[in-house]
């Protein structure tokens, strides 16, 4: 098994080194991981430069059979996207163990989980892993239950993408949802030594979490693992709006064809590209194979330009 393992608080972080060690007893490991802390960097990608990539050797992990490592000068997202495209056949992409939990609407801006996205956006597996930021840097204590988790996780192929979270002292494993109803964002102004106005976008502490989430399941003291997918769509009220308002859906499936013409394809191929770069056909013309979806993925950086 080929396991690719990325984070987002930089290839120096002891979180990545204990993630990569178990996950070397698994598989071969290559960790693919940004030059610098990009926590909170979201999904975020880097279309406006090139990327470059590094060898470079972990610290206590000289040792470990089969296991190489790079540091990129990008965002999670970009480190799995070049990672999955230099390593052919990647199985599996492992993201963290990130130092902060990354329990319910942080799920939105965490870069942690956006390596884990990027591997399910390309067809791949992507699982995130988050532990509390109080237990840096010795997170040897979590070797085993690391260990318990991916026997889980890599053990059953339907899931695709997951998120981890450890509490300080596991009691064991649970599944759970995540946890949205309450938001911990929130702006806190303070003043510059002149006495301008600054803000910290901040976190407040949450508490009154619902049985059976993520944020629940950490605070009770289980490892939290909540399957995830990529599609957004509120199916529920897409129907009741289908019903209940009916817009131009009828006139558009009579009228449009199921499948796009080539020409249609392109045109909107075009219209999504910030560069306006020239396209490449091939690509557009392999829509339906795992491979296109590769391909088409890459192509939105408007950089990396895979093969494959
Ligand atoms: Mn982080």
């Amino acid at each position: 098994m080929r396991i690719l393992v990325s984070n987002d608080d930089g290839i120096y972080s002891p979180g990545i080194a204990i993630l990569a060690e178990v996950a070397s007893e698994f598989g071969t490991v290559r960790v693919v991981a940004p030059d610098v802390e990009r926590s909170s960097a979201g999904h975020s990608i880097t279309a406006s430069r090139p990327l470059s990539y590094r060898q470079t050797n972990l610290p206590g992990l000289q040792g470990v059979k089969d296991l190489t490592a790079y540091r990129v000068n990008g965002t999670p997202a970009d480190c799995v996207a070049l990672g999955a495209h230099l390593w052919d056949k990647v199985d599996v992409v492992l993201s963290g163990l990130n130092i902060g939990l990354n329990l319910g609407n942080s799920t939105w801006h965490s870069g942690t989980l956006a390596a884990a996205k990027q591997a399910a956006l390309l067809g791949l597996r992507g699982f995130a892993m988050s532990a509390p930021s109080g237990m840096e840097p010795d997170y040897q204590p979590y070797k085993p239950w690391i260990r318990k988790v991916l026997k889980i996780l890599l053990a059953d192929t339907s899931m695709r993408l997951a998120n981890v979270n450890f509490p300080r002292q596991p009691r064991g494993v649970v599944w759970t949802k995540t946890s949205v109803r309450l938001y911990d964002g929130r702006i806190v102004p303070t003043k510059d030594p002149l006495g301008r106005e600054l803000y910290w976008f901040t976190v407040k502490p949450i508490e009154g979490a619902e049985e059976g989430t993520d944020r629940w399941a950490v605070e009770q003291g289980w490892i939290s693992l909540t399957p995830l997918r990529l599609d957004l769509t509120d199916e529920a009220t897409l129907a009741d709006l289908r019903a209940r308002i009916p817009l131009d859906e009828a006139v558009a499936a009579a009228i449009s064809p199921p499948r796009s013409s080539p020409a249609d394809v392109k045109t909107v191929r075009e219209d999504e590209d910030e560069a306006a770069a020239p396209l490449d056909e091939s690509a557009s013309s392999d829509e339906a194979s795992p491979s296109g979806a590769v391909a088409a993925t890459a192509e939105g950086s408007g950089r990396i330009r895979t093969a494959r």
